[in-house]
């Protein structure tokens, strides 16, 4: 772990990976146990980059690289989606992959934590290259998934159409229908109802215990949401349907503005049709560098990590910041976000329905029996309810943010079932 007093005097920050080892570091100081169990279950088990070489439609070749990590496998099968993006790398994929572990603990499925990814740039792709190319990796690492071991999903930049294609790879290898290998799949092949909403309506259900805690009136707060794909868009519905003003709203290409709140459900439609939130005709054109800063109650970051760091933290005006994305508030971030009392929901907690209903999806895969939305919802509410509810009597206990608590729930959760299956040697 480096030392972040010595490095803060450089200009170079830290990387996501060290942050997310900071986060765990913080907690884990909070509690009682071996330096060497937590050395354990600090660090990946497991990290693999693979060459990918792919035939583009002009016919030629181009090679990309491609992650797998595993950071623990504890609590049961790894866990985690898949990213394509041309940022991704192994720092980025081990922060992801560590962060899958504490969030799955936090809201107590049986799963560990994973994660993966390619270095591309998908909207310079067609549908066939994509296709090659998630065939490939996923061909790459049949050895490495399996619904006992390493599940996969979608993250930024792909989707069921991905999950199908990764599933129809391995069944093929496998000679045999696998539908359980990933969640996030279309309903037809094994897909769980209520499964593509799940994260950002997820992201809303811990908003909504957030504003009670607070007694704030949904009905008199206001929103903005940076990022409009799956968690954005539909946080943002959910937003709006709990009767929340969302005021802003951008995507990577440009921002929204209306102060009388924009209509969520209309925008949804629209980009649907033109990929991108610009030119909604419900709303004001916004600066996409202003909607952190925008003055309302509720900030939702659902596009990518460190987006709220040292830099800007003071200029944040929310009461709440719901982390819709994974790791986008920095450590250096939250600490003067605690200094000026803005209620930081962690990702580990905030965005966790994600992967709560894949878990549901894998339990249905493997049973054979698909439940009704209604059931999915029911049973997602009650589990990111009790998890809040456990977080936050930890965080008033120990006089500790909900970030520190929620990772002291998830090391304990993760401690408990070393101690009892034993190191294996
Ligand atoms: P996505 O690809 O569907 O959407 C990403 C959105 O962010 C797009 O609208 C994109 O235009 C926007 N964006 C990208 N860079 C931006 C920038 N610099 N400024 C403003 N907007 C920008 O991805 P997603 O699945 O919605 O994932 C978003 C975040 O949520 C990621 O951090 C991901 O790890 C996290 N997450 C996703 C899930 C899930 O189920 N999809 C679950 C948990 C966490």
């Amino acid at each position: 772990m480096p030392n972040r007093k010595r490095l803060k005097s450089y200009t170079i920050p830290l990387s996501t990976f060290e942050n997310a080892m900071h986060q765990f570091d913080q907690a884990a100081g909070k509690l009682n146990i071996d330096k060497g169990l937590l050395e354990f279950i600090k660090y990946p088990k497991r990290s693999i980059i693979v060459k990918l070489p792919v035939r583009m439609d002009d016919g030629t070749f181009e090679m990309f690289t491609g992650y797998r990590v595993q950071h623990s496998t504890v609590r049961g099968p790894a866990k985690g989606g898949i990213r394509y993006h041309p940022n991704v790398d192994l720092d980025e994929v081990q922060a992801l992959a560590a962060w899958m572990t504490w969030k799955c603990a936090v809201v107590n499925i049986p799963f560990g934590g994973g994660k993966g990814g390619i270095c591309c740039d998908p909207s310079k792709m067609s549908t066939n290259e994509l296709e090659r190319l998630t065939r490939r990796y996923a061909a790459s690492f049949y050895d490495t998934f399996g619904p006992e071991t390493d599940i996969p999903a979608p993250d930024v930049n792909t989707n069921e159409q991905t999950m199908a294609w990764i599933m129809d790879t391995y069944s093929m290898r496998s000679q045999r229908t696998v539908t359980s290998v990933v969640t996030g799949k279309p309903l037809c092949i094994g897909g769980s109802r209520g499964r593509h909403d799940a994260t950002g309506a997820g992201v809303v259900i811990t908003v909504r215990e957030a504003l009670k805690h607070l007694k704030m009136n949904p009905e008199k707060s206001t929103a903005a949401v940076q990022g409009f794909g799956n968690v954005g868009s539909i946080a943002a519905l959910h937003l709006f349907r709990l009767g929340v003003k969302v005021t802003h709203v951008c995507d990577v290409f440009g921002g929204l503005t209306n102060s009388k709140g924009i209509d969520i459900e209309a925008l949804i439609k629209y980009v649907k049709e033109h990929k991108k939130v610009v030119g909604f005709p419900g709303a004001k054109p916004l600066d996409i560098k202003k909607l952190l800063y925008a003055k309302v109650d509720i900030l939702v970051p659902a596009a990518l990590e460190n987006q709220i760091t040292e830099k800007n933290a003071a200029r944040v005006k929310a009461k709440i910041i719901a982390e819709g994305a994974n790791g986008p508030v920095t450590p250096e971030a939250d600490v003067i976000l605690k200094k000026n009392k803005v209620f930081v929901i962690p990702d580990i907690l905030c965005n966790a329905g994600g992967v709560t209903v894949s878990y549901f999806e894998w339990v249905q895969d493997r049973i054979g029996y698909f439940w009704t939305e209604e059931e999915v919802n029911e049973r997602m509410e009650r589990i990111l309810t009790e998890a809040f509810d456990g977080v936050l009597k930890i965080a008033l206990e120990n006089k500790v943010d909900l970030r520190m608590a929620a990772f002291m729930v998830a090391i304990q959760r993760v401690v408990e079932v070393v101690q009892l299956r034993g190191i294996y040697a």
